[in-house]
């Protein structure tokens, strides 16, 4: 696990030079000397703007005879338009004009089916949307091609068929709610319960429910040798949950291939070209338990791989500290299409819910990582064959330590003329605590499209913040940096510290409905599960070492070259830390 965002600074205050949606759509007309061609396509590109960049985004339906690799052309309006970085196709663009092939893995396209594709670009002067596409060289209708063939006046002369005989199909198993932590106890893990209820104190938190985190193949079938979790299996959790009575119960998919590409930590088992590994061996077995009838009755949530999706907007290379491993599950599609499938598979059972990771305020504060990332969320949705109606809502701060709420100041505050955005702290972000920037990221979600009645969770497992270092009142009003560092609850160095961070406490405990937007907080990162180890330990787990973890190290542009804030003596990620489970009772918040 590792949040955190890209270098920040006044740069981020420009205006967005705007956004929208053209749909360059409509049913191809076929030009005449290619009669017989059965190509035929329907392309919807969507841009995201701000000034000299944009993420564009392509819907290439196929409307004509099913296809086996395509290649998608277009011109761009101004010659100063640019493909920078793509995914999901390889690009090409010589002057204008831009080509787009297919990869290996989606390249089949059955007649009616869509793929998405897109990229980062650059601009200057103007981003015009390109209006005419050509698919395998023959033209799609941009809306501006006139059909080259008459539209058909006769009426049709085909009598009515007759209704279909089909019975309707079965719904299937189970009744999707609109929140299903409402009204319902949540299942408690016996193996985390037990690592907790074994420190002294412990029992007074050891009943709330945490997540289950699935975070290699093997721990389908339970990983009784790993340093997380324990012999229990997706089953025998499902078959405990029915033992306790519960009524939902929250597993973490996290297994992406190339996973945690922007650091170390938890990097996983499987190499950035496993999709088809991660779907077969992963997701396919997960989904063949999970939708057996006998756990119809319980409200199943998964949470869909943490930090994938936005470390493809801000931890590419060419951003300060992005990486090459980034690159290349952006460019092959492993994560969009990954999570695409995973919200597919599973979202088609019907007491199941899928939640996606969504970083938090401190990563994707600023518009300029917030709409990308918000885009490639929806890119994700609707990839691999999913619908937005796969997805049931989003979690922010999963495994991180955003205050929930700074209740002494606030993002509109000003000192001495100088506004709260400026101060060193909160460095131009847009929001200044989780619940504004969960309740503002929903809204940006829903007007992407996704639906209305969508909900957000947010991880309080170590947010509290609690403890005799929490301030009681705002800063002095010297300066705004005096205003906000005297007044701010998150005691971190800087919002980028994702590992192990000393002075952090538990945050409130898990519940349904707490705030408008927010379905539940919950406890997802297992309070007392380490996020990496603070020096270098073989395993044989796949876990790296990385030095946000080792408090002696000075840091890096990602957390504007601060000490990382990581307590010491802590093992590998996922492993139990009885020394910062300590601290975070001690400093929870509500008390405990
Ligand atoms: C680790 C997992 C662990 C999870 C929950 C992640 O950072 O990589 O192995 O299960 O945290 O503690």
């Amino acid at each position: 696990m590792n949040v955190w965002r890209r270098l920040t600074g006044p740069r981020r205050a420009l205006a967005l030079a705007g956004a929208g949606a053209l749909v360059a759509g409509g049913l191809v007309t076929i030009p005449g000397t290619a009669a017989q061609a059965a190509t035929q396509c329907d392309i919807a590109y969507t841009s995201n703007d701000w000034q000299g960049g944009f993420t564009a985004n392509i819907t290439i339906k196929n409307v004509g005879d099913p296809l086996n690799g395509w290649t998608l052309g277009w011109t761009f309006p101004n010659s100063s338009q640019r493909v920078q970085q793509g995914w999901s196709a390889t690009y090409t663009q010589s002057g204008s004009q831009v080509t787009a092939r297919s990869m290996s893995y989606n390249g089949t396209l059955a007649t009616g089916a869509s793929t998405n594709i897109g990229f980062n670009g650059a601009w200057s002067g103007s981003n015009p949307k390109p209006t005419s596409f050509t698919l395998n060289g023959v033209a799609c209708n941009g809306g501006t091609t006139p059909p080259t063939t008459s539209p058909p006046t006769d009426p049709p002369t085909d009598p009515p068929t007759d209704p279909p005989t089909d019975p309707p199909t079965t719904p299937p198993p189970g009744t999707k709610v609109d929140n299903p932590y409402v009204g319902v106890r949540g299942y408690v893990n016996p193996e985390w319960k037990a690592k907790a209820d074994a420190e002294a104190g412990g029992s007074r938190v050891s009943n709330n429910p945490t997540a289950v985190w699935l975070d290699r193949i093997a721990a389908i079938n339970g990983t009784p040798n790993s340093s997380s979790n324990g012999a229990f299996g997706v089953k025998e959790h499902l078959d405990e949950a029915l033992r306790q009575g519960a009524g939902y119960i929250q597993f973490v998919i996290y297994n992406l291939p190339g996973r945690d590409c922007s650091a170390l930590a938890s990097n996983g088992e499987l190499g950035p070209d496993e999709l088809p590994k991660y779907k077969a061996q992963y997701i396919d077995p997960i989904a063949a338990i999970q939708s057996q009838s006998k756990y119809s009755s319980l409200r199943i949530i998964n949470i869909i791989e943490i930090d994938s999706l936005p470390n493809l907007v801000t931890n590419t290379s060419g951003q300060p500290g992005g990486t090459v491993m980034c690159d290349t599950v952006k460019a092959n599609g492993a994560y969009v299409n990954g999570v695409g499938y995973a919200l597919a598979k599973l979202g088609a059972i019907g007491n199941v819910y899928n939640y996606i990771d969504s970083g938090h305020h401190g990563w994707l504060g600023w518009d300029s990582n917030f709409n990308p990332s918000a885009e490639i969320l929806k890119t994700a949705a609707v990839a691999s064959g999913s619908t937005v109606n796969n997805v049931h809502g989003f979690i922010t701060n999963t495994a991180n330590y955003s205050a929930l709420q700074e209740p002494y100041f606030k993002v509109t505050d000003n000192v001495n003329g100088q506004t709260v955005r400026q101060s060193k702290w909160v460095d131009w972000n847009y929001y200044v605590d989780e619940l504004s920037f969960a309740q503002a990221f929903r809204t940006k979600l829903v007007s992407l499209g996704f639906n209305s009645n969508i909900g957000m969770l947010i991880d309080t497992s170590r947010n509290g913040w609690g403890g005799s270092a929490r301030p009681t009142g705002p800063g002095a009003m010297t300066s705004v940096d005096t205003y906000v560092n005297g007044g701010r609850i998150d005691r971190r160095a800087h919002l980028g510290n994702w590992c192990n961070q000393a002075g952090a406490g538990l945050g409130e405990r898990p519940r349904a409905n707490p705030a408008t937007g927010i379905d539940a907080y919950v406890w997802v990162k297992p309070p007392g599960e380490s996020d990496g180890s603070s020096s270098e330990i073989p395993n044989n787990e796949g876990k790296g070492f990385d030095r946000m973890c080792d408090p002696t190290y000075g840091g890096n542009a990602r957390n504007g070259n601060n000490p990382s804030g990581a307590l010491g003596n802590a093992p590998i990620s996922g492993a139990w830390f009885s020394a910062q489970f300590q601290e975070l009772m001690r400093n929870a918040y509500p008390a405990l």
